[in-house]
């Protein structure tokens, strides 16, 4: 049973009638109306200061959630198009890596970012494999 997250308001969806499949259109999110939802292979219960950034295949962000302005301080426009290891300063590219290379989940890297005033922010990471044939990945950014 495929699993659904909306990167922007973070709410969990299941599909629990199949619906969502039978387009080849990403779902919309029934709760805030954002173009697509990231599909996951088990559920996933974000925490309340979680913020989600979603990139291509080539780790470039598509879109950032609600959370990721408070975490980071850059705006979702400031991350569009850039490499989200080199925008957000992680510590460590190592679990982007194993997850566009193996499709396999990452979860609770304890990590380190910059935000966008310069300091250094520690948080707990969770990476996501994109099952869609344009690959790419979900972040899950908490602060710790
Ligand atoms: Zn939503």
């Amino acid at each position: 049973m495929p699993y659904f997250i909306c990167p922007r308001c973070r709410q969990r969806s299941v599909d629990i009638d199949a619906r969502e499949g039978f387009t080849d259109q990403a779902p919309a999110c029934r709760h805030c109306g954002f173009g697509f939802l990231f599909e996951l292979l088990d559920d996933y219960y974000p925490a309340p200061a979680t913020g989600f950034v979603v990139c291509d295949q080539d780790r470039r962000v598509l879109a950032s959630g609600r959370g990721v302005f408070e975490l980071t301080g850059f705006q979702e426009a400031e991350l569009m198009g850039r490499d989200v290891v080199e925008a957000l300063t992680l510590s460590d590219p190592q679990p982007v890596e194993l997850v566009r290379e193996w499709g396999v989940r990452r979860m609770g890297q304890k990590l380190s970012i910059r935000t966008s005033a310069g300091s250094s922010k520690n948080v707990t990471a969770d990476f996501f494999p994109a099952y869609d044939a344009d690959g790419g990945l979900l972040v899950a950014l908490t602060p710790r």
